[in-house]
């Protein structure tokens, strides 16, 4: 049993010492009918609560109020989730590096459409940021219908291609090192190979896999369209050690 009470410090600094000392003359006597109360087994806690309650009408103050249990609160925290398209209830897009959204550097941004080459042409995909090494996973579910190599004549950059006959979207992912091969069937989420460094070819820029989505046969499509950040109930709340821990994301 404990008793709290809150010593509010008034303005006038002559009043504080003396009702600092009665505070604590009468936070002991309370301690003291509590344990008397305590002791004698047979008392209730609501007669217990009664008891200290008529011992603060007695000295004219109101008894203090027990302080509400604070009750779970839900935990929400930003998640990546992916359009459903076939309205099966799952995502079917996915952030392929769990990373986010590569912002501009001086080779230019990481948006849909944005400028390359001075304005000549325009970004085709959306840039995700990446560690280079890291696991780059399956954007979409579906089979690798092409491995490519991102630019002709260098063989240190590939990407991987994946159609989703069902969905009829297929998906390329850029600057990875594949560990899968054409022909595979791939579940999305599931690792289809690392991140290559960009350094070699773009000292200085962020590194990042180039992800483009479209239909089938189709025109690119703006990828955040089919994969963003949301507010999400969280499973579990963080510790407070992997809440202070420096964000992962680059
Ligand atoms: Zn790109």
């Amino acid at each position: 049993m404990s008793i709290k009470v809150e010593a509010v410090a008034p303005s006038h600094g002559g009043m504080w010492g003396a009702r600092a000392l009665a505070i604590a003359m009468f936070g002991g006597f309370i301690g003291l009918a509590a344990e008397a109360a305590a002791e004698s087994h047979a008392v209730s806690a609501p007669s217990l609560q009664h008891s200290v309650e008529r011992t603060y009408a007695s000295l004219g103050l109101p008894a203090p109020q027990a302080q509400p249990r604070p009750q779970p609160q839900p935990v929400e925290a930003l998640e990546w989730r992916g359009a459903d398209v076939d309205g099966d209830g799952e995502d079917d897009f996915a952030n392929p590096t769990g990373k986010d959204l590569r912002g501009c550097d001086g080779f230019g941004c990481g948006s849909f459409g944005a400028d390359r080459d001075a304005g000549g042409r325009h970004h085709e995909g959306v840039d995700f940021d990446a560690s280079a090494g890291q696991a780059v996973d399956a954007p979409i579910s579906g089979f690798v219908s092409k491995i490519g190599t991102a630019y002709p004549g260098d063989a240190r950059y590939h990407f991987v291609q994946i159609t989703n006959p069902a969905l009829h979207y297929e998906a390329r992912v850029f600057y990875v090192d594949p560990g899968v091969r054409e022909g595979q069937p791939v579940h999305i989420g599931q690792k289809i190979g690392r991140a290559r460094s960009l350094q070699a070819r773009y000292p200085g820029i962020t590194n990042h896999v180039h992800l483009e989505i479209g239909r089938i046969g189709g025109r690119r499509l703006d990828a955040t369209r089919f994969i963003a950040e949301r507010m999400e109930p969280a499973e579990a709340q963080p510790s407070y050690a992997e809440a202070a821990a420096p964000s992962a994301r680059g």
